[in-house]
């Protein structure tokens, strides 16, 4: 999500950085062009105006261009609007994350239109609420027009390893949601999701619908899931649901796939609910927490490093880490360490995600996308690496051509292809050199300088 805006405002800010000292003209511009930007992310124009107003009125005048760092101070105005515009404003704090905070069971109710990844949320939902903060869960569908969604929902459950409710056909939504709070409550569940159906469009039947489960269950939570790459026509569908049903919170699916992200900017400010969760995947733990200031710092290319290292933690082995960041820093990084690291990429899920979450590499990254650099190039490399012998691995400068042969038959794969991992490796380790001398600096802890 938000490559193409970060791609567009790193460039406006290399522009402001080159120049130095900083004229107020010098500053108009660049918030033409953030203007600009913005609008083309498919961001609202009320929201625009509103952010570029409120960016010109600090930005413009004595203070920034008397500054040491002009083109910083621009920047981290420029980061506080977005946070702002994200929903990161004083007085947020609370309403941020799923909001438990309610006798047991606790009831969630999802809405939203067909398609926009409901069903895929609440499982999603349901497998982090049982992993990470150990509840009992209960999955219930109360969409009574697809019998299909019934079983989607039930196999979602099997997944996550939590109990389905039983289908029973032939009840009625509000049945089965009685049904559901009543099991809830006499088997000790701590959580009940409750997944409604959904419509191809906004029509009166279904928010009737859904108005009626909500009457009668008074969800805690009632979360709307938005699927992010359909623009402003998910602020659209959320203002129309916020004003007929009502509800607590957004959740903004595939942003995976939406490089705008114009929608999440304008969430906000057009419906005045917090987006609380964003799905970045078709598997299900592709859930993340929504951050006003991690984002705007993704936006703005300084890399969303908290929760790049929050994911890691879940996922990667500490003490084989630890060994890789000494060998980073000694500079003794070699094949062998290489192939350890594809393993733990590998398991940390989607690349292109995780390269999202590094400061500076939204603008190589689609470059490293085109070079179709996925889950199967990883396999591939991992078996390129297997075929060479350990004293190539420690010392990959001996790879000449014949023992570049011999890898690539070994490995089922081309000479080019060996010849690509090895440039990958240069490029690498290159690249953690970099971030090595970032961290020594402390830019990494996200200072704006
Ligand atoms: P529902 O009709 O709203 O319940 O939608 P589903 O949960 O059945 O999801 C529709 C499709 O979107 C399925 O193929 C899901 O795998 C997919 N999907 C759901 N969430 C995400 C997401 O965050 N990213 C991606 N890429 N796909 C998703």
């Amino acid at each position: 999500m938000f490559e193409a805006l970060g791609n567009r405002l790193t460039g406006v800010f290399d522009k402001l950085r080159r120049r130095g000292a900083l004229t107020d003209a010098d500053v108009q511009e660049a918030l033409r062009e953030v203007r600009v930007a913005l609008l083309e992310a498919d961001v609202a124009l009320p929201v625009v105006k509103d952010l570029v107003t409120r960016v010109r009125e600090r930005a413009v005048g004595q203070e920034v261009i008397r500054s040491v760092s002009p083109a910083q101070q621009v920047i981290k105005i420029v980061n506080d609007a977005l946070v702002e515009a994200l929903g990161g404003g004083e007085g947020d704090d609370g309403k941020r994350g799923l909001d438990l905070n309610a006798p047991s069971p606790v009831p969630i109710l999802m809405v939203g239109l067909q398609g926009s990844g409901k069903t895929t949320t609440s499982g999603k939902i349901a497998l982090r609420l049982r992993t990470r903060d150990r509840k009992k869960v209960l999955l219930a569908s109360l969409d009574v027009h697809r019998p299909a969604a019934q079983l989607q929902l039930q196999t979602l459950a099997d997944q996550a390893e939590v109990t389905g409710l039983p289908i029973i056909a032939g009840q009625t939504p509000r049945q089965i949601a009685e049904r559901a709070m009543d099991v809830g409550r006499r088997e000790l569940y701590d959580v009940v999701i409750l997944d409604t159906a959904g419509r191809l469009a906004i029509d009166e039947a279904l928010m009737a619908e859904v108005a009626e489960v909500k009457a009668f269950v008074k969800p805690h939570e009632t979360l709307l899931v938005v699927d992010a790459m359909t623009g402003q026509d998910a602020v659209n569908t959320a203002k129309a649901f916020q004003e007929k049903v009502g509800v607590t919170g957004i959740v903004m699916t595939r942003v995976d796939g939406d490089a705008r992200g114009g929608a999440a900017l304008s969430m906000r400010a057009v419906t005045g609910a917090p987006i609380k969760l964003l799905g970045a995947g078709e598997k299900l733990d592709a859930l993340e927490d929504f951050h006003p200031d991690r984002i705007a710092n993704r936006i703005l290319g300084m890399g969303d490093i908290v929760s790049l290292v929050e994911r890691a933690a879940e996922t990667i082995d500490q003490a084989e880490a630890e060994k890789l960041a000494k060998k980073m820093q000694k500079g003794s990084f070699d094949l062998e360490d290489y192939a350890s690291q594809l393993k733990q990429i590998n398991k940390m899920g989607s690349l292109s995600g995780i390269l999202g979450m590094l400061p500076g590499v939204g603008k190589i990254k689609s470059q490293i996308e085109n070079a179709n650099l996925d889950q199967t190039m990883l396999k591939r490399q991992a078996a390129i690496i297997s075929s060479m012998t350990p004293k190539e691995r420690r010392n990959p400068d001996l790879l000449k051509a014949s023992r570049k042969r011999r890898i690539a038959a070994g490995s089922g794969t081309t000479v080019q292809d060996v010849n690509r991992l090895l440039k990958q490796f240069d490029e690498m380790s290159a690249m953690m050199k970099r971030m090595n001398k970032l961290g020594q600096k402390g830019l990494m802890r996200g200072g704006l300088g």
